[in-house]
């Protein structure tokens, strides 16, 4: 891809359609050559360097549910699509309920940045080293989408198939994201590795949860995600299973660890050799392992 070398944003048509019939409609008629717009942090870097080139974007941030950020103690968080990420972290039910949702969404470049950007766009930008999308798979987030043939419910991890690409069809938009009530209990920890601490993207990013329960060997069950390693965001199955398994030690926690480290394919790039990343990913989900397991513990 030949990126511009003299970066301007190109001419684009704003639209605003009333209501999600509309949008969809607009969107599955402009197939290719419009897209939903959020707090378009990743749309108009995108455009100014002239990797995109849509005629149209289409503004669906005021439409039905898509607002509004809610808990319910019975069923859960819902989060609308266009509920920037500063106010996900400031929310009084995140940081009771879901404080490891905050803590991700707390890591994406800058509290400026952040009071545009979206955990919906962060997941619909399907790039694999977006900051929030492995805690939102492991938190069991579920895509409430509208389309052109009505609505229709994606679990997340049913959602990445490749560097931004997601199972959305033309007409497709994303309205809110909600999550189940969590495990009593439910520890989580998000660690990223950056270039630096400002705003960048993650070199790796490991998100891990746990909780107690009687329905495993080891009496815990801990999950583990990983960013920027792999093509999607990464949920390592096997450290599940060691840490369902087997009594937790340090030895059990290390070997999970290792076992993140081999399931993950990363690239070189300009931010870090896949080798670097693949020895960050095994110190760094040890650290979050043990984390979580003391927290566990307390
Ligand atoms: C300076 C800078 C620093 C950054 N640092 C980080 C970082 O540290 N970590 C990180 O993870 N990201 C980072 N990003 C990327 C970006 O900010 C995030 O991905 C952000 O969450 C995108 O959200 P948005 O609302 O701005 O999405 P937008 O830019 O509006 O949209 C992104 C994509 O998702 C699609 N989309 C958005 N909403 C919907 C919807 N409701 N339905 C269907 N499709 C939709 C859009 O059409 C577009 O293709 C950075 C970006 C910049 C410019």
């Amino acid at each position: 891809m030949m990126l511009n070398p003299h970066p301007g944003l190109p001419e684009f048509d704003y639209v605003k359609p009333k209501s999600l019939f509309e949008a969809s409609q607009f969107l599955a008629t402009h197939a290719g050559e419009a897209r939903p717009l959020m707090g378009g942090t990743d749309i108009f870097v995108r455009m100014r360097d002239g990797a995109w080139n849509d005629k149209y974007l289409v503004d669906v941030k005021g439409l039905d549910g898509v607002k509004d950020l809610s808990y319910d103690p019975s069923s859960g968080l819902t989060i609308g699509a266009s509920v920037n990420m500063n106010r996900v972290i400031a929310s009084a039910a995140v940081q009771e309920h879901y404080p490891m949702l905050a803590q991700a969404a707390d890591k994406v470049a800058s509290y400026q940045l952040r009071t545009r950007a979206t955990i919906v766009g962060n997941i619909c930008n399907a790039s694999p080293a977006a900051d929030t999308t492995g805690m939102c798979i492991l938190l069991g987030g579920v895509l409430n989408v509208h389309g052109i043939g009505g609505k229709r419910q994606v679990p997340l991890k049913t959602f990445f198939i490749g560097p931004g690409e997601t199972v959305l069809q033309a007409g497709d938009i994303v309205t809110s994201i909600q999550f189940p009530l969590p495990p009593t209990g439910l520890a989580g920890k998000y660690i990223k590795l950056g270039r630096n601490k400002a705003s960048d993207l993650a070199i790796v990013g490991v998100s891990v949860v746990g909780y107690s329960t009687n329905h495993t060997a080891s009496g815990v069950r801990m999950m583990l995600a990983l960013a920027s390693v792999a093509p999607v965001p990464l949920v390592v199955d096997q450290v599940e299973a060691i840490l369902a398994d087997n009594p937790i030690t340090e030895q059990t926690l290390t070997h999970a660890a290792q076992a993140a480290m081999n399931a993950c394919n990363p690239i070189d790039d300009v931010r870090a050799s896949a080798r670097y990343r693949k020895m960050m990913v095994r110190n760094l989900a040890l650290k979050a392992l043990r984390e979580v397991w003391e927290t566990i513990q307390q």
